[in-house]
Formats: structure tokens, sequence, C-alpha cells
């Protein structure tokens, strides 16, 4: 390909790839690939400057304006930044700035927050608005959104104007959390493209279910202050969070002690020649933190030079970002299986030769769908990069060596490896439409039973393949009804088993009705959803038989998607079927029927408690949460000042410090079961909760 040509694929290529990236918040490679090919591009521009072209992402910022939000002009330089990619590159930046202005320069390092750039601006102290990044210049307005955003204040400590930068993301936990609640099409893949989504939500009720946190960085008001140091305080002094993980860089590590000493700030102090120690620290402390960071970020600290130093189109000029390489490694490709989920949808999936990778053993890795497969042009035997996404979810990533088998590009069958129904397309992915298809019959129960859903903990995926096969387990309703004594002694199915799923069944019973709604499996419907829904007094069956779209549209977190698909699915008979036969069996039908807590004593009222680590009685975590809200205990995904207990399940790392050095009551979970009274003891009374 000639240079010119290469340059303009290469630009509509990666404006592509910021588009999914920035306003869909659903990237189509990894970062890695991302900044391959943006510095390839450098290169070619570098050497063939006539060819660049204007809209060339290296000549502005990659946008992440959309039409959904109103616009803003920025009034303070929203820039990206420059990158490098190992501690040489980053001493060079620091020896080469500093020789520029042959001073004696300081650099203040600091975590580079794997979010979404936010400008808050405030007026006389209250924040009148809150705007995207966009493309530099022009951002959107979420104010809504991020006033849901507790630790972004509304009001400052003095009556000033200024403006903000900060970067929104979601700690990792509650990534987990949340996620796993979302309906599978409405699934994340990493923490940063939840927060994404969500910034961009079109109703804030939506966005306040998501407990996003908020890191600030930059301030910009009239006075100049002489330091980012200055800065970073002043910030903290006005009520503003801020990433206590900073270190600073100077000519001596006793200066840079000195100099954060002064500033009133804790951080670690280093000399320039410690450059390497402070990547390998931050490289391995990394996993442990509570949210992701993708890099480091170097600033000139003081100010008066930086101003001096200016700006590139792209990036300021005293600045620069470290960024960590995602965890990648080189496997072959032995085949790929092609897989129905509970939906219908189809998912090719990679078997790889086994591989380490990221301190993991991968076997398997996701390739989306036929599209993604033809965009790697991607054939069985090829050697093929691996990166785990987002530094979770492996996925492959490119082909490194066609193979020698003469395998051409892969083709998914268009029957249902299951069923055989032919398959259809519906956007980038194709679906089995056949109701009765055995996977997503088997999907569709295993969920209904699962432990996220009506707790069936006995009834898993295996158990519930068996007792389809053998004819017993058809629709979801069959469950209450099945004579699972007749396998006894066939497939490993034991008399104990059958007694655990009987109890299991039974007590599932007891489910709340917003449970029950959420486990029917109605595409879009998940917990969430119905939360909202019951909130919004459509809380029971009934209510929701009678509803019309246009009521539906009125419930702030229904879209008029979500509408039609409840009101269409609420018109099935094999629904209405279904939900007869659920009531027939004893579930609840609306929340009027839900078992009230109100017998339980309030022993948690007056106490905010945070959970961390995993736990023996209670999995998924979000158990635990709900008895202590029974309990008239507030729950909250991260520590702060307001934490007054955490719960310290096995594991959980940077929270247990954190509480630590905050002098939090840490429980363990025995101590815990004893308080609810689970445990061998009886329940506490609010007194000795306080004494313990
Ligand atoms: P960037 O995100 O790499 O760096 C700049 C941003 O860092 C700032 O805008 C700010 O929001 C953020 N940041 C976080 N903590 C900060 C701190 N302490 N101080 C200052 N800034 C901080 O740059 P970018 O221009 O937004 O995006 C480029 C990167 O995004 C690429 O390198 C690539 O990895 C990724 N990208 C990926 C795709 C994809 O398809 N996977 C597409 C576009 C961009």
């Amino acid at each position: 390909m000639d240079v010119k040509k290469e340059i303009e694929t290469l630009v509509k290529t990666l404006n592509e790839y910021s588009r999914a990236y920035y306003i869909d918040a659903k990237p189509i490679v990894s970062d890695v690939e991302y900044d391959r090919l943006y510095d390839r591009l450098l290169k070619l521009e570098k050497e063939n400057p006539d060819f660049i072209l204007p809209e060339s992402p290296t000549q502005r910022v990659g946008s992440d304006l959309s039409n959904d939000f109103p616009e803003f002009r920025h009034t303070i330089p929203v820039l990206s930044l420059d990158k490098a990619y190992s501690d040489s590159e980053v001493i060079s930046y620091m020896q080469k700035t500093i020789a520029k202005r042959a001073n004696d320069l300081s650099f203040v390092a600091e975590e580079k927050i794997d979010g979404i750039s936010m400008v808050l601006y405030y007026e006389k102290g209250l924040l009148v608005r809150a705007v995207t990044r966009g493309n530099g210049e022009v951002g959107n307005e979420v104010t809504a959104n991020i006033k849901t955003i507790a630790t972004v204040p509304l009001r400052l400590t003095e009556e000033i104007d200024i403006a903000v930068r900060g970067e929104v993301y979601l700690a990792k936990e509650d990534f987990f959390r949340v996620n796993e609640s979302l309906d599978e099409d409405k699934k994340a893949a990493n923490p940063r493209n939840l927060a994404a989504g969500t910034v961009r939500r079109q109703k804030s009720a939506e966005a306040s279910l998501v407990p996003l946190n908020i890191f600030c960085y930059e301030g910009f008001w009239d006075k100049s202050p002489e330091s980012h140091l200055e800065i970073l305080s002043y910030l903290k002094r006005l009520g503003f969070r801020v990433n206590d993980h900073i270190a600073l860089f100077s000519s001596s590590k006793e200066k840079s002690e000195k100099m954060l000493e002064d500033a009133g700030l804790t951080g670690r102090a280093y000399s320039f020649t410690e450059m390497q120690d402070y990547i390998d620290f931050k490289t391995k402390e990394r996993k442990d933190l509570a949210y992701e960071i993708d890099g480091l970020v170097f600033k000139v600290n003081e100010i008066k030079e930086r101003e001096v130093l200016g700006y590139t189109e792209h990036h300021p000029r005293w600045a620069i970002a470290y960024k960590f390489e995602s965890p990648q490694a080189v496997s072959t490709l032995l085949g790929i299986t092609v897989q129905v989920g509970r939906t219908g949808r189809i998912t090719p999936v990679a078997e790889l030769k086994e591989v380490q990778l990221g301190g993991s053993t991968i076997k398997r890795a996701t390739l989306h769908n036929q599209e993604y497969i033809d965009s790697l042009e991607l054939a069985i035997g090829d050697t093929v990069s691996i990166v785990k996404r987002g530094d979770v979810i492996p996925q492959v990533e490119d082909v490194i060596e066609k193979n020698e088998l003469g395998n051409t590009v892969y083709k998914i069958d268009m029957h249902c490896p299951c069923c055989n129904s032919p398959l259809k397309k519906e956007g980038a992915h194709l679906f089995c439409r056949n109701p009765e298809c055995p996977e997503q019959v088997i999907g569709t129960l295993s969920f209904f039973a699962s432990r996220t859903q009506m707790d069936i903990e006995s009834l898993g995926p295996k158990t519930v393949k068996v007792f389809y096969e053998a004819g017993l387990l058809r629709k979801v309703e069959d469950i209450y009804n099945a004579d699972y004594s007749s396998l006894i002694g066939q497939k490993g199915i034991g008399v104990k088993t059958v007694e655990a799923i009987v109890d299991g069944v039974n007590e599932s019973k007891k489910q709340p009705f917003k449970i029950v709604l959420s486990s029917l499996g109605i595409a879009e419907l998940g917990k969430k959803s119905a939360e909202i829904l019951e909130n919004a007094g459509f809380d029971s069956f009934d209510k929701l038989k009678d509803a019309t779209e246009e009521d539906l549209l009125k419930v702030d977190g229904i879209g008029s998607v979500m509408a039609k698909i409840i009101v269409d699915s609420f018109k099935e008979p094999r629904l209405l079927e279904t939900i007869e036969k659920l009531k027939e069996a004893g579930l609840k039908m609306s929340s009027d029927e839900d078992e009230k807590e109100s017998d339980l004593d309030q022993i948690f009222s007056g106490t905010t408690w945070c959970v961390t680590g995993s736990f023996k009685n209670f999995n998924p975590r979000d158990k635990a949460l709900s008895e202590i809200e029974k309990r008239g205990g507030k729950t909250s995904g991260s520590i702060s000042g307001k934490t007054t207990h955490l719960l310290k399940g096995e594991g959980g790392g940077s929270k247990t410090e954190k509480a630590e050095k905050l002098g939090i009551k840490i429980v363990s979970e025995d101590e815990f079961l004893s308080l609810i009274g689970w445990g061998e003891k009886k329940a506490v009374s609010p007194i000795q909760l306080e004494l313990f």
C-alpha cells in the first residue's frame, strides 16, 4: 500500500474505533491495538507531513461528542496527554523539559485513572454544569447525571468561580456487582465502559443506580497558583475528592519530602534517579487498587513554567502519560465453538492452546460475532495475540501469523449448533429464534434458578441439564412441579441432591416479587428495571399486564424500547401461562405479598457498612448487603468518612487497608453471623453493636 493510502486508511479506521470507544462506550479493539495503529500513523505523518489529513486523530483530541446532550464550549484547555511506554521515555521527557527551561523543575506523578474525563464548572461556589471533554473545545453537558455522584460537591467551602478537571470512574468491586445484575446484552466489558455508558444515560434516575465516583486533578480559577501541589491542596480544601496516591520527583528525595510537607499533602517523595523504582512499585500496586488505572501522569509542578512550555493541538507540553501495557500473550487458535445464549444470541468462542496471561491460564477467549472474525480475517490454526480487555476479559486481538494448513476465514454455520434452526441476523449478532431450542431452554431455567435470581442453589446448569434431558424440566413452572425423586440413582442424582433441590425450590417461594419478575428472562427486564418498575407502582403482575406503553414511558428509567418489550411480553400466552402456574405454586405475585422484615430488630440503624472479600454464607455478596439493610443499616460501595463498619470476607485488599487507616470497625464473617443471629450466639442489641 502506498503511504498516502495507508495514512487515509489509518485515519478512517482510528476514527471509527474512537467513535465506538468514546460515544458508544463499546470499544471494538483493545487500547493496545488502538495505540499501535495511532503510533504507526504518527510515524508516517512525521515522515510525510504533506499527507496529514485535517480529520486525523493526531490533529485533535479523540472526541466524545454526541448529539444526545446539549453542547457547551469549554472555557479552559481540555486536552489529551502525550504518551510514553517505558521508564526511559519518561526520564528522557523530563530531561528534555528541564533542559528547555534550564530551571530547577519538579514533577508531580499521579495515577492515570481509567474513566471518563469531566470538567466541573462552579459559579460562586455552586456547581452549575458538568461537561465531557468532547473534542477538547466543545463538550456535552451531562450535569444531571454527574450530580448523582455523591463525591461531586454541589456547594464548595468558598464562594468561588472555578473550573475543575476530574476523572469519573467506577470502582472494580462496584463494577462487578452492578454488571452482574445487568441483562446479558447490557453487560459492559470493563468499568470504564460501564462508567462511560452511565454518564450518557438519558435518565439520571438510571445513572444514579451506578455508584460512580470521581478524582479531581486540575483547577482553574482567577488567581494563578504557584504549583500543582498548591492546586491539589486547594481543591481538597474546597471539598473535592483528590487522589492521595501522588508522588513528587525533584533533584533530591529530601527536597521532594519537604515540598510535599509544605503543601500539606501526603505522597511519596523521590529523586529523578528513582524513576524505575517508582514505576515498578506502581505496576505491582496497580492490581490491588480499588479502581482501574491505565498509567501514570507526570506533570510539571511549577505553574509559571507550564505556561512557557505551552500546548500542542493535542496535549500540553508540560505533562506526559506513562501507559501500562495490557497483559498480552501469543497462542494458537485450535478451533471455534459456537455458543447459544439463553436469549438465543450466538457467540463464537476461540478454543486456544493453553497460555498464561496476566496471572491466569487462558484456554478460551471471546470472538464476539462474525463481523469481528471477519475483521481479523481469522482462520483455525492461526497464531494469535490475546489481551485482557480492560485487564479483565480475554479476547483474541490480532492474527500474528497465518496458518499453513490452508484454512480460510472461519464462517459461522447459519444453523443453530444446538437445534439446527436457521439463524437470523439482528444488528451485529446472529440469533436462534426457536423458543424450544434446548440450549436456550436450559439457559432460561438455569438463569431462573441461579444464585443471583431465585437462588435455588442446588439446581445449577449441570443439574438442570440432567432433568431437562430426562424430560422433567421444560418450562420455568416445571421447577415447582417436577418429581425430582424419580431420577434418584440415575446420572449422579442421589437422595441428598434431591433433598437439597426440594428445599431450595421451597425456599425460593419466599423470594420477593421483583426477583420473580426479573427471573422470568424477559428481554431487557433485569433486576434494576424490576426495581424501577416496582418503585413506580408497577408492583404486581396484574398491574404490569394492564400497563400501556404510555403508562410505562412516564416512569423515569424506562425507555421506549423497554416499554414496548414489557407490553408485548405481557400479551404472550406462554408468559401468562407461566405466571399463572407460578401463582398456583405459591410464588409472590405482587410486592404486597412480600414478606415484611419489620419483625427484625433494627440493630444496624445509624450504621453504614461496606463489604469486601468473598464469603461462605453470602454469595454473591449482595446477600450480606441485604441482611444489613433489612436490619436498618446503610450500605455503600466504597469506604468514606461516613462508613462505620467494614464486613470483611476472605481476601479483600485495599478496602481493609483504608478501613484500618480510618479506624473503621472491621467485622469478620463469623462475627457478622452472630450479630445477625445466624451464628451460635443470639443477635445483638444496638448497644452491644456499639461496643463491638
Ligand atoms: P488518554 O485517555 O490516554 O489520556 C488523557 C486523559 O487521561 C485525560 O483526558 C483524562 O481524562 C485522563 N486522566 C486520568 N487521570 C488523569 C490525571 N491524574 N491527570 C490528567 N489526566 C488524567 O487520552 P485520550 O486522548 O482520551 O485517549 C487516548 C487513549 O484512549 C488511547 O491511548 C487509547 O488507549 C484509548 N482509546 C482506545 C480506543 C479503542 O478503540 N480501544 C479508541 C480511542 C481511544
